[in-house]
């Protein structure tokens, strides 16, 4: 009888209660991560690839401190864990936001003995009544803020030591120069609190390296825990002072929250071409017009750097998202989830919810009231005025 640790977007050792409660419950433990089969319009993204194989390589080698192998498979979750899980095993993983993931964790439970723990988010589902979800942002902000406390992260089993990066990737020309892996968001976290942070309302959305603090990537993977972050973020404000810079950091974390939140409340709502308000919407679907904007090729010279900044390096900042996602939506009035879908393929930080959450939002189908617009050139005057930014990328 033995443990089988399913590893999913939590990729790491640290802040990990499946692994920790498999390891205290049992001698004999298998850990196992499948690959996504790619079923999508567009083909992945190879920067995406690279972050995901090093965060792979990283895990594997801190498992392996404490004798787990860690099994890379690829297939149909259930068929993949059918053939991998021994009749007397028990399944230890923790809770995904998704629809596929939950259908699969629903497959899993009716037919294994399984462990499952809640480690996604800061906040959970049973702190917030399900109406905060279904208004807005504000409402859910000031009843988790009211909640006041946080969930601990816990730290890894004994006999592992997270590796240390001894530094932190620096390629001056990009704005995300990481590699993958728990070794490499903790080295992140730490440079990022360490100073940046404290002037993070003042330089959020510009385009550089410590203009935000890069950390979606590791937290969409679950290299990272969002708990972790928040654990070391007040430690930050505690030895050095808390600012509106460093609440900033966690209200957007927020953000991030509601977003998985809003989808676990909502199921496949958020996929719909009228997204979480009634009805359906019709929106137009021109291959060259999609295709002029995946190339960089509108002819708006903001709009194309960015768009040439996602394929090269699998990043773009939040501003610059919200005006290429305002563009395909509001100026070529294309389907907002083929951008999502293109996003899903490209971002070293895809995750479900913060992803089709924000589409979802500029399109004007998310929980908000109001449709967000962007001018491109209102916006590159306002953020890019001596165009450092757009001449690097076009
Ligand atoms: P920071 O500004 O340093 O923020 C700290 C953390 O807060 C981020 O790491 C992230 O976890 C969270 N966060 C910040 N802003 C948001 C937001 N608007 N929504 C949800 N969480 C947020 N974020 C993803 O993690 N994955 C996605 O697939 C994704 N797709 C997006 C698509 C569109 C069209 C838009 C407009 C935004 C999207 N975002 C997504 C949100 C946001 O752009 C990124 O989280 C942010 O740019 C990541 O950079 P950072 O880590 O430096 O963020």
């Amino acid at each position: 009888m033995g443990a089988v640790v399913w590893y999913r977007n939590d990729l790491r050792v640290d802040d990990h209660e499946a692994l920790r409660s498999a390891c205290e419950e049992h001698d004999t433990i298998r850990a196992v991560y499948i690959k996504h089969q790619k079923k999508r319009d567009f083909e992945r993204g190879t920067q995406q690839a690279r972050f995901e194989q090093e965060t792979l390589e990283n895990l594997a080698s801190h498992l392996s401190q404490i004798g787990i192998t860690l099994d890379i498979l690829e297939g149909k979750v259930h068929e993949v864990l059918d053939s991998y899980v021994q009749p007397d095993d028990t399944v230890y993983f923790h809770k995904m936001t998704g629809t596929e993931e939950a259908a699969s964790e629903k497959y899993i439970e009716d037919k294994y003995s399984t462990r499952s723990f809640e480690t996604q988010t800061l906040h959970r589902r049973e702190d917030i009544g399900s109406d905060e979800l279904k208004r807005v942002f504000t409402a859910f902000r000031k009843r988790v803020e009211a909640k006041g406390t946080f969930y601990d992260p816990l730290d890894p089993p004994s006999g592992i030591d997270v590796m240390k990066e001894e530094s932190v990737a620096a390629n001056p020309e990009i704005a995300f120069p990481f590699r993958g892996g728990e070794s490499a968001g903790r080295a992140r976290l730490r440079e990022y609190l360490a100073e940046p942070v404290f002037t993070y309302k003042e330089t959020r959305n510009g385009f550089l390296r410590n203009d935000s603090s890069k950390l979606s990537a590791w937290l969409a993977n679950g290299s990272l825990s969002s708990r972790r972050v928040m654990a070391e973020l007040q430690k930050a404000e505690r030895e050095k002072g808390a600012n509106e810079s460093t609440y900033w950091l966690y209200f957007e974390l927020l953000w991030r929250d509601f977003f998985h939140l809003t989808m676990r409340e909502t199921g496949s709502r958020l996929f719909r071409s009228g997204g979480l308000q009634e009805g359906q919407r019709t929106w137009k679907r021109d291959e060259a017009a999609v295709e002029r904007w995946i190339e960089g090729e509108t002819g708006v010279p903001f709009v194309d750097a960015f768009m040439n900044e996602i394929r090269e390096t699998g990043w773009m900042s939040n501003r610059g998202r919200q005006i290429v996602a305002s563009y395909l939506i509001h100026e070529l009035k294309q389907d907002w989830r083929i951008g999502a879908q293109y996003f899903e393929q490209q971002l070293v930080d895809y995750d479900v919810a913060s992803n089709y959450g924000n589409w979802a939002f500029i399109a004007g189908v998310g929980n908000a009231t109001r449709t967000p617009r962007f001018d491109p050139v209102f916006q590159q005057q306002r953020y890019d005025p001596n165009q450092d930014f757009t001449k690097r990328w076009t």
